[in-house]
């Protein structure tokens, strides 16, 4: 089957490294990307946001957990409460920027962002084994201290650069907001959704559902969400230009575009690092696969336009 919608439906998701590390560089460089976002819609594209949230959610969860240490009348936040005051500052951000470059270009679109949540399974392996590093760096005797305050947290050495808090990071199995996302996209609003990868909430008996202590990867809430509202396109917008074989050794070599096939032979050998590139690749695999001209691109934010045009970036799609 064809796709069938009438204007092509992309959904982007930006990189926590567009997002800049204070809200000053975050307003600078969410106001370039709503640049290269609006080209996308001016090429004749329909356009869905999502976005990262790692350094943001490690520090709006420490800046709590140090205030409270210090003013009894600051309490902490746990991790879904954090993620959602993610969702809301980056949405801002997003909105404003955007409603800046519409205003700009004189253009009569709309743009709004939804606190997304996305339901997890509680039995997910994740929750045994956290995985996905968050916040501020610590020394082995600090990290050793405040686990010992608090045995419920588990710090790990990430990557030579000192102890971090971990944090399980379980698969997005369905978007709770998805009515209310398609809505607003039908009625041609621009849509900032599943944040961060989303609160991670399961399901009670009740039918109701309650946050959880854990951190979704945005790029499955992205492949995830792309699937649900039926997108032709999924943007995963980062840091490099293109996808790497043998990435950051002298046998570097840049890929213009990969089939799934290849791509799942390049995964199995090793050439993408487990928290960076290969959830994109991943998210990238399951949805060319799981419907007919669909493709996924990996590039950079600054070369989205052209990425839209095939003129950089990295194709993931599917071998007839
Ligand atoms: P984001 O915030 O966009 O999710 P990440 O840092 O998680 O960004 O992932 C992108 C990073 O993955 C790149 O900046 C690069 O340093 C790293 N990376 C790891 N393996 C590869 C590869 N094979 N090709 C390109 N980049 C890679
Ligand atoms: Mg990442």
């Amino acid at each position: 089957m064809k796709h069938k919608n009438a204007i092509p439906r992309v959904v982007i998701a930006l990189g926590g490294n567009a997002l800049g590390k204070t809200p000053e560089e975050q307003k600078v460089k969410v106001r370039n990307a709503a640049k290269a976002l609006i080209e996308l819609i001016k090429q004749g594209n329909e356009i869905i946001i999502s976005h990262g949230n790692g350094p943001q959610v490690g520090m709006i969860h420490l800046a709590f957990e140090e205030a409270s240490k210090i003013n009894d009348k600051i309490t902490t936040f746990d991790l879904p409460e954090c993620t959602a005051m993610s969702q809301g500052y980056i949405g801002f951000h997003l909105q404003n920027a955007l409603q800046a470059e519409i205003y700009e270009q004189k253009k009569p679109w709309y743009v709004a962002s939804v606190v997304t949540q996305i339901e997890v399974d509680k039995d997910d392996k994740a929750f045994k084994n956290p995985s996905k590093p968050i916040g501020g760096f610590y020394t082995e005797e600090e990290a050793k201290a405040m686990m010992a305050l608090n045995p419920k947290l588990i710090m790990k050495e990430d990557s030579n650069r000192g102890y971090r808090r971990m944090v399980p990071s379980p698969k997005p199995i369905r978007i709770l907001e998805k009515e209310s996302v398609v809505n607003m996209l039908d009625n041609e609003f621009i849509v900032v959704t599943c944040g961060g990868g989303g609160i991670p909430v399961v399901r009670e008996e009740d039918g109701s559902y309650r946050g959880v202590t854990a951190v979704i990867d945005k790029d499955f809430a992205s492949g995830i969400l792309a699937e649900s509202v039926h997108a032709d396109y999924l943007f995963i917008l980062t840091a490099v230009d293109r996808v790497a074989l043998n990435y950051g050794t002298p046998q570097h070599q840049d890929l213009k575009q990969m089939s799934v096939t290849e791509a799942e032979r390049y995964c199995e050998e090793g050439h993408f690092s487990s928290g960076s590139m290969l959830p994109k690749i991943q998210a990238a695999i399951s949805f060319v696969k799981a419907g007919e001209g669909r493709r996924a691109v990996i590039a950079s934010l600054d070369k989205a336009p052209l990425a839209v045009n095939g003129e950089s970036g990295t194709i993931i799609y599917k071998e007839e």
